[in-house]
């Protein structure tokens, strides 16, 4: 079974396996296991185990190798060079979601596709601006696809964040923020004042802190937990961690803390306290919604395809507007509700 996506059914149409250019022979971001993978980011819900050969952006080699295996056969490419595959142009443009996030461009016959994966059009020190693509069809993720979703800027959730970790301080706490491994938590750290106090890394999160310097981005120093001396006073310290340290033994080490949530799902009443945090941060890698519809507009697309998140009321909306627009069922997964049990251990799915 399969469902054209594209006009020409050849450039991009869903199967079993996810979405397919026949005529390159290729999937983007695929759930099942093919021989050729163009992969949009390194989310785990993206950037799955078990393809023949992967194909990514040059900025997020580095951490596809490390969410992968170091041997994967990954080839990469720089945004907007252009691929040849089988008479298909390929390129891939940044998304602005995480490190290396991709839209992907797929042209034949003068006909052209965009999967975005997942992406963000705020700015963000972190990775490389979101780029509108003129197509004739988008698929677009809408994760936070409702008009109640609406973000502050970045200055000044990040001075909320450096307010909480002194208020902490000033009452001996330890301060522990936590956030996905992979982005979320080396744009929170872009901007964390270091001359606070020192900023401690859990495992997870700093593997993917070197995976970023090693792309060239800059984050303020932070000192991996294990290297410390013993006796350290942790109630001046931040420590970024995975969501699914909450509630472990883990952070008994610390003595009083006090714990933060970053995910846009703290934008909704109550997302805060289902997760038993001290604070929650709204902060998301995922547009809002005066956001996606602004990206959508500005693809000129004739044909819209909504992926994972409030898929239905997206498509009602651009429907509204006289727009062509479809529901697309697919194996992405948006940003995990933090008020569902268990759901925000899959500390990848920023
Ligand atoms: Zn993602
Ligand atoms: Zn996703």
């Amino acid at each position: 079974m399969s469902i054209a996506v594209s006009e020409n059914p050849k450039l991009l149409s869903l199967t079993d396996r996810g979405l397919y250019c026949e005529v390159g022979d290729f999937y983007v971001d695929p759930w099942r296991s093919v021989e050729n993978a163009v992969i949009t980011h390194a989310h785990s819900d993206h950037a799955r185990w078990g393809m023949k050969r992967y194909l990514c952006s040059q900025e997020g080699e580095g951490v596809l190798r490390r969410r992968l295996a170091l041997d994967s056969d990954i080839s990469s490419f720089a945004y907007g060079e252009r691929l040849n595959i089988n008479g298909v142009h390929v390129s891939l443009h940044p998304a602005g979601h995480i490190l290396g996030s991709a839209q992907v461009r797929i042209e034949l016959d003068g006909e052209v596709a965009v999967v975005s994966g997942d992406y963000k059009t705020a700015p963000d020190t972190t990775c490389s601006a979101f780029e509108p693509v003129r197509c004739h069809t988008f698929v677009t993720e809408c994760t936070f696809g409702l008009p109640i979703y609406r973000w502050e800027p970045d200055a000044s959730i990040f001075a909320s964040i450096n307010d909480w970790w002194r208020e902490n301080q000033a009452r001996g706490r330890c301060s522990i923020l936590m956030g996905y491994a992979l982005g979320k938590s080396q744009r929170a750290l872009s901007g964390l004042d270091p001359s606070i106090g020192p900023i401690l890394a859990h495992g997870a999160v700093h593997a993917m802190n070197e995976a970023y310097r090693d792309a060239g981005i800059s984050l303020p120093v932070t000192r991996r937990l294990g290297e410390l001396p013993t006796g350290f006073d942790f109630a001046q310290a931040l420590v970024l961690a995975p969501p699914s340290v909450q509630g472990s033994t883990w952070l008994r080490r610390f003595g009083e803390v006090s714990t933060a949530f970053m995910s846009g799902w703290m934008a909704v009443r109550g997302a805060k306290r289902r997760r038993a945090m001290d604070r929650g941060f709204v902060l998301s890698d995922h547009v809002d919604w005066p956001s996606l519809l602004g990206a959508i507009e500005s693809t000129g697309a004739e044909r819209i395809w909504a992926t994972h998140g409030y898929t239905n009321i997206l498509v009602r909306h651009l429907k509204e507007q006289g727009k062509w627009a479809e529901v697309l069922s697919t194996e992405w997964e948006g940003e995990q509700d933090a008020s569902e049990p268990g759901a925000a251990d899959q500390e990848d799915q920023a």
